[in-house]
């Protein structure tokens, strides 16, 4: 039985995921996802990367939008505002908001984030394995003018910065202001979660779908000891481009993308990733110019169609990425 490890963010991975169940439904899948997205709303533990990927393979998402519940109602978040307990920017529905209560329980008996999961997931179903990153905190921070938000400091001129967490970042601003840097903070000291060195080191290929680079895989493979795991895995390492076209599919990457200094291109995801960790790379069909530039670089490079529209086409990205694994094995 084929063994695949997918590191992933919330909507591009989940959505790819769902095409990789399809194109090998006998698989062992096991998924790495995001925590950095985590915040802690009204006492509550929330995890929109784990719940996109859950909701999403266990048929719970609201398809249109990518995140949240289906058939949801916001009966809670309006009786919070009228006592004028925020933020209102945050989207949490009332069906959402029990996942969050069972985790933030669970979590204050003692369990950890993995056994949580495990254990949310027993309900949903997803069809595959779904490890956190890290049962660590660990909380993704943007670095900002305070000038762009049109408020500065007392005393401190027009040149203060402030970080600010990723979710503000992303659904209070809509990532509207320059990111100077992307922070994971915590990730320096935190661990792999259990089963994430292991499902890494007895896998035989290991994907990254369509995720966002810097916040989504590149906070996994800042978790000590994943990104060193991966490269010495001795197995295919093989990724599908989230920019297409010069420009991220859906979504604000390419704020986070030049806060890291990369370029939104296909090719230049792929280099930041580099040689050293990724062996294949998909790009979409339009940017099938730059397929040299990224063999250049060391990377087997193939143009295919990248548009996650419906499960078959998906799918085929799926069954796409194994093939190219398969000709790096070979
Ligand atoms: P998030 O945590 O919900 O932001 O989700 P991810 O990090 O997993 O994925 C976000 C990335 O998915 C964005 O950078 C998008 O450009 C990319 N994406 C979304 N839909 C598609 C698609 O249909 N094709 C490709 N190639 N990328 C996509
Ligand atoms: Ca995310």
């Amino acid at each position: 039985m084929q063994r695949i490890v997918v590191l992933a963010g919330g909507i591009g991975g989940a959505r790819f995921l769902r095409g990789l169940k399809s194109a090998a439904p006998d698989a062992e899948i096991t998924v790495i996802g995001n925590t950095g997205d985590d915040i802690h709303l009204f006492g509550l533990k929330i995890c929109p990367d784990l719940d996109t990927l859950m909701y999403t393979l266990g048929g719970g998402i609201h398809e249109g939008q990518g995140w949240g519940r289906a058939d949801e109602t916001f009966v809670v978040k309006e009786e919070l505002a009228a006592y004028g307990v925020g933020p209102g920017w945050f989207g949490l529905g009332d069906r959402d908001f029990a996942t969050h209560i069972v985790r933030t329980q669970m979590i204050a008996a003692g369990y950890p984030l993995s056994a949580v999961t495990e254990a949310l997931c027993t309900r949903w179903q997803p069809g595959v394995r779904l490890l956190p990153m890290t049962d660590d905190r660990v909380e993704t921070h943007v670095l900002i003018d305070t000038a762009d938000l049109g408020e500065s400091a007392p005393g401190e001129g027009a040149e203060s910065r402030r970080a600010v967490h990723f979710q503000e970042y992303w659904v209070r601003l809509r990532a509207s202001v320059d990111a100077h840097a992307v922070v994971p903070v915590g990730a320096d000291a935190a661990k792999p979660a259990p089963g994430v060195l292991e499902a890494i080191a007895d896998a035989d290929v290991v994907l990254f779908p369509p995720s966002n680079p810097v916040v989504s895989i590149g906070t996994i493979l800042a978790v000590p000891g994943i990104r060193e795991a991966i490269a010495d895995a001795g197995v295919p390492v093989v990724g599908l481009s989230p920019v297409v076209g010069g420009a991220p599919v859906r979504g604000m990457a390419d704020k986070v993308l030049s806060a890291v200094g990369v370029e939104t291109t296909a090719a230049a995801v792929a280099r930041h990733y580099g040689s050293g960790l990724l062996d294949g790379w998909l790009v979409d069909t339009v940017d099938e110019d730059s397929v040299p530039s990224v063999q250049e670089a060391g990377i087997r490079c193939r143009a295919v169609p990248l548009m996650m529209n419906g499960t078959e086409a998906t799918a085929e990205m799926a069954r796409q990425s194994l093939l190219l694994a398969e000709e790096v094995r070979a």
